[in-house]
């Protein structure tokens, strides 16, 4: 192996939120958020290639809504280059090959583990050594959620869900997750969300109630306290949402949410063997696309000898 030529590949994680409170408007028009996110083991892979210029290649599952995703400046991973690459004062050249397993505008916060991952990737490809909290940084820059993609785990979200931290979390999670082909616009969801709440409170609702419930290792104590003020707004919009969160818990599911802006909806199940079974009884009434996965997993992080 000739050190220093090598692609390097780099995978990060869709989140879902736990605990999603939000408050009124700031003047900068962002909502305050208190958010628990965790990472959920559907990932997507950024690999970064030497190259003379900087480029996007876009591949994925076959229910991958790719077409809807810029393969040019606009998408996140490029944009995630050239802002490292500015912090460096120079042009970061690399052909980034984005691999997608988390569904587009699912919610599940794909496009911001693009960005953390081309981040990371392109660090070790050019051999940059910036510091995490310069990363942390730069990610805060791209998107609200790139900062928790860097870090993964389960972590508490301020701000606009920018400055994270990590909390105690010591169960193993079991989700059935079901995306829809059509996506949701976050900034629509949150529009619906001042529509239906003019008054709603600054502060954003607490989420000590999630995070005891997460340091207990309960499934049934963390479904009590599984928290969304994004999930009306989105089932007003897309009423039949609510239905397959209702269906999905007459099957069975502790809880069944809608996963941050939506369209994706997250049930928690009590083990393994429960969710794999809910997963049957939803594939079986008709969802095309059901995905088991276990959280907390690790945030953007190289794989190793990735041919
Ligand atoms: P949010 O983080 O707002 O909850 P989401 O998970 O609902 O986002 P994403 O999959 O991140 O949705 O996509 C949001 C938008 O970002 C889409 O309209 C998409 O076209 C654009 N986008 C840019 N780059 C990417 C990328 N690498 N992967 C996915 N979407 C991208």
């Amino acid at each position: 192996m000739i050190v220093g030529t090598q692609p390097v590949t780099v995978r990060a994680a869709a989140k879902v939120n736990l605990h999603l409170g939000v408050g009124a408007p700031r003047d900068d028009g962002f909502h305050p958020l208190t958010t628990v996110y965790q990472a959920v083991g559907l990932c997507d892979d950024v690999t970064a290639h030497h190259d003379d210029e900087l480029s996007v290649e876009l591949g994925g599952t076959d229910w991958i809504d790719l077409a809807s995703v810029a393969a040019d400046e606009d998408n996140l991973a490029h944009r995630a280059a050239v802002l490292l690459g500015r912090h460096h004062g120079r042009d970061l050249a690399a052909r980034l090959v984005v691999e997608k397993a988390i569904p587009v505008a699912g919610g599940l916060a794909g496009g911001s583990a693009d960005a953390a991952a081309a981040l990371v990737a392109l660090d070790r490809l050019h051999d940059l050594r910036t510091s995490d909290d310069d990363l942390l940084r730069l990610a805060a820059e791209l998107g609200s959620d790139v900062p928790f993609s860097l870090i993964g785990g389960t972590a508490l979200g301020t701000g606009r869900g920018e400055i994270v931290e990590p909390v105690a979390d010591v169960g193993t999670w079991w989700w059935v997750i079901v995306p829809d082909r059509d996506g949701l616009s976050t900034p629509e969801v949150y529009r619906h969300f001042d529509r239906l709440f003019p008054d709603a409170d600054p502060t954003p609702p607490s989420a000590e109630a999630l995070l005891s419930a997460l340091r207990t290792g309960q499934p049934v104590s963390l479904a009590r306290s599984l928290h969304n003020d994004l999930q009306e707004p989105a089932i007003d919009l897309r009423p039949d949402l609510g239905r397959l969160i209702d269906h999905g818990e007459s099957e069975g599911a502790l809880r069944g949410l809608v996963s941050g802006s939506g369209p994706t909806v997250v049930f928690l199940c009590e083990s393994a063997d429960h969710s794999r079974d809910l997963a049957g009884a939803l594939m079986r009434s008709g969802s095309p696309v059901v995905l088991v996965a276990n959280g907390a997993v690790a945030g953007a992080h190289v794989v190793p000898d990735h041919v």
